[in-house]
């Protein structure tokens, strides 16, 4: 295993690269530890889950929702969980979001340890301490911001992960690249969606990189006042587009961020519109959607970004840079409508 212990304003976090199932038994002990996973976890991780008590839940988001909150809760409490006890979420963001809640609130708070498994919860929803619950339409409507004491990565997990979650998961890669990293925007290009899954050094290195490059944001502003901010990149678009059109997220945020590298050539000057399309597609991903520009403003409102007047939307100077740019609703349906 290879520990990085990141340190953020409200905890601290041991990041766990290179581990595998094996090093969970010693940082989570049987005796008061508590996985929550999925039923497609649980179908191909059974035998190695079943050392721990195990609540499943159904895959996919409908499981972030006070009624599967309500019913985790009264099964920890079945299993005598006790004010010692250690959540473990063990999944894609679905589940380390729901896991990360539990363990906020359950008995006013227990420690809690994520296992990402996809490669969106492992470069980008496992990290940082924000987890979401949905109210009906609207995503990540009720929540905490608390800081797991660890995360595992095995990336062998990641051998089961269905193709399009692979290229889900690559949406965010590619974001981190686009706002922060200009070496990694090249890396990407240099190579192919195949290349990283066959190459698991390759594979490591990436997630790492990533999960580092996130980590560290979320150091300098754990409470999204700014920095954090940037890591909506693609996502102001994404999150209303994703709900309307039922869009996987990766293909949300790749047309969020192609509409925001659009505004960001017009708006700043960007000049690399051409290489950000070209490397979306090389990922497989969307570029673009005719959608309805009103339905989606109109979802944007009772987006949680909406502080004031203003969205802060996220552009792009140039690639590895990003920053932050207030628009009137009036002005961003004018900017989507061009
Ligand atoms: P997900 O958790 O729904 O996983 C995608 C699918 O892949 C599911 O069907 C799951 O069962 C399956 N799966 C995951 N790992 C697998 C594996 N190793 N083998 C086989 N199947 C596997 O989706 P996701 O893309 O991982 O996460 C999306 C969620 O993350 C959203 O709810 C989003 O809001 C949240 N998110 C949170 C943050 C944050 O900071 N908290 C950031 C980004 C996204």
């Amino acid at each position: 295993m290879n520990k990085y212990t990141v340190p953020f304003r409200s905890g601290s976090t041991d990041f766990y690269f290179e581990a595998d199932l094996d090093n969970l038994v010693e940082l989570a002990p049987i005796e008061n530890s508590f996985i929550i996973t999925d039923e497609n976890l649980m179908m191909n991780y059974q035998s190695l889950l079943k050392r721990w008590p195990v609540i499943v839940v159904a895959p996919g988001e409908a499981a972030k929702s006070l009624e599967v909150l309500d019913d985790v809760v009264r099964q920890l409490l079945a299993l005598n969980a006790g004010r010692d006890a250690l959540i473990i979420g063990f999944g894609g963001g679905v589940v380390t979001d729901l896991a990360g809640f539990v363990a906020g609130i359950y008995k006013r708070g227990v420690r809690c340890g994520l296992v990402p498994t996809s490669v969106l919860g492992m470069v980008d929803a496992a990290i940082g301490g924000k987890n979401g619950l949905n109210v009906g339409d609207y995503k990540n409507m009720m929540g905490l911001i608390r800081q797991p004491e660890f995360l595992l990565y095995d990336h062998e997990l990641l051998q089961t992960l269905p193709q399009e979650e692979w290229i889900n998961g690559f949406a965010e890669i590619i974001k981190h690249a686009a706002i922060l990293d200009e070496p990694l925007f090249s890396l990407l290009q240099q190579h192919t969606l195949a290349d990283f899954q066959q190459d698991k050094e390759l594979l490591k290195q990436l997630i790492q990189t990533n999960a580092l490059l996130k980590a560290r944001l979320v150091q300098i502003d754990e409470t999204e006042t700014k920095e954090r901010k940037w890591l909506n990149f693609g996502h102001t678009l994404a999150h209303s587009i994703e709900t309307i059109y039922q869009l996987p997220h990766g293909h949300a945020v790749s047309i969020g961020m192609m509409m925001a590298a659009k505004m960001s050539e017009s708006l700043l000057g960007f000049q690399n519109l051409q290489d950000l399309k070209q490397l979306i597609e090389q990922y497989q991903l969307p570029t673009q959607l005719n959608f309805d520009t009103t339905r989606v403003l109109l979802q944007l409102q009772a987006d949680k970004k909406r502080m004031s007047e203003n969205i802060q939307y996220v552009l792009l100077e140039k690639i590895g840079k990003a920053v932050l740019y207030p628009l009137s609703l009036s002005q961003i349906q004018s900017a989507w409508s061009t």
